[in-house]
């Protein structure tokens, strides 16, 4: 079965390559099927789609929403209608929960001694989903932290010294937000909600209640033993089984496109499952 992609990130977030260079990168690996799933945008979907028709490559138009779960769930959209007015509306109103914690933070680094400013900030963004990974770019730009990862673990991530909640969506608004627009609501990298095998079921089944048809099962970090079991998982709901890297670049250099930390294959099949549950 030839390999996909689906779970990637643009300059419209926070990944570092545009749309268009992803969409060649992928054609160049020799990829089928790309899906471009960016953080709380879809601007970056019509250079995609546009790129996808040059290199006569497979783009599915994706997206990924933050959701509040403990710390954060996010839910993987597919399929999505990108001129849905609900979508384009709920999207705006997760752009502004980041718009009001990002001057909080800075305020807080700058007396920490550690100041970067807004314009500081904008400059790494190439899009208007603007937060801490743009923060934590610019962090490093002025040299207080060696990395990405070093800026999180140090200032920016949950419980850290410059830290601050903000305002999201439930897993259920999340699940019908991409619903809602015509898309498939997947829930992305299970693993990172850091739930027991018993937990994960009952979570599983209830945002399927919500409407969630599918689960990414194969993951950058996922071992052989989890994959397994959301394998397992997906089986048992009836539920779509994806699979991705979430490719960022730069900001994530151990994640490749296609291969994630190296043994990542995730198959055309997944897209044909994900057809299949088109409406
Ligand atoms: P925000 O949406 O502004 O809360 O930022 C969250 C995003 O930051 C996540 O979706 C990740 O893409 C990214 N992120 C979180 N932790 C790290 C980390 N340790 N290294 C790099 N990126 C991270
Ligand atoms: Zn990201
Ligand atoms: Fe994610
Ligand atoms: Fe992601």
């Amino acid at each position: 079965m030839p390999s996909v992609d689906l779970h990637t990130h643009t300059t419209a977030s926070d990944g570092s390559c545009t749309p268009f260079e992803l969409v060649s990168m992928a054609n160049q690996l020799g990829l089928v099927a790309l899906a471009i799933t960016d953080h709380d945008t879809i601007d970056g979907l019509s250079e995609g789609l546009q790129a996808a028709k040059q290199y006569g490559m497979e783009v599915i138009p994706g997206v990924e929403i933050s959701t509040e779960f403990r710390d954060e769930m996010h839910i993987l959209g597919y399929y999505i209608d990108r001129t849905s007015q609900q979508l384009q509306e709920g999207l705006i109103m997760l752009q502004e929960f980041r718009n009001e914690r990002n001057p909080r933070i800075i305020k807080r680094l700058a007396e920490l001694g550690v100041p970067v400013t807004m314009e500081d900030i904008e400059k790494q963004a190439g899009g208007k989903v603007i937060g801490r990974p743009h923060i934590a770019q610019a962090l490093m730009k002025k040299g207080y932290v060696e990395s990405v990862n070093d800026a999180f673990s140090r200032f920016l991530a949950r419980g850290k010294v410059a830290y601050f909640p903000k305002e999201k969506l439930t897993p259920s608004q999340g699940v019908r937000l991409i619903a809602d627009a015509g898309g498939i609501p997947v829930l992305a990298h299970p693993k990172d909600l850091k739930l027991t095998e018993w937990e994960l079921d009952a979570v599983i089944k209830d945002l399927k209640a919500h409407g969630l048809q599918g689960i990414e099962v194969w993951y950058s970090t996922h071992t052989e033993a989890e994959t397994t079991q959301y394998l397992k998982l997906a089986k048992k709901y009836d539920l779509a089984a994806t699979g991705g890297s979430d490719y960022h670049g730069f900001s994530k250099p151990a994640i490749s496109l296609g291969k994630g930390m190296g043994e990542l294959q995730v198959d055309y099949k997944c897209v044909e499952q994900l057809k299949a549950r088109r409406k």
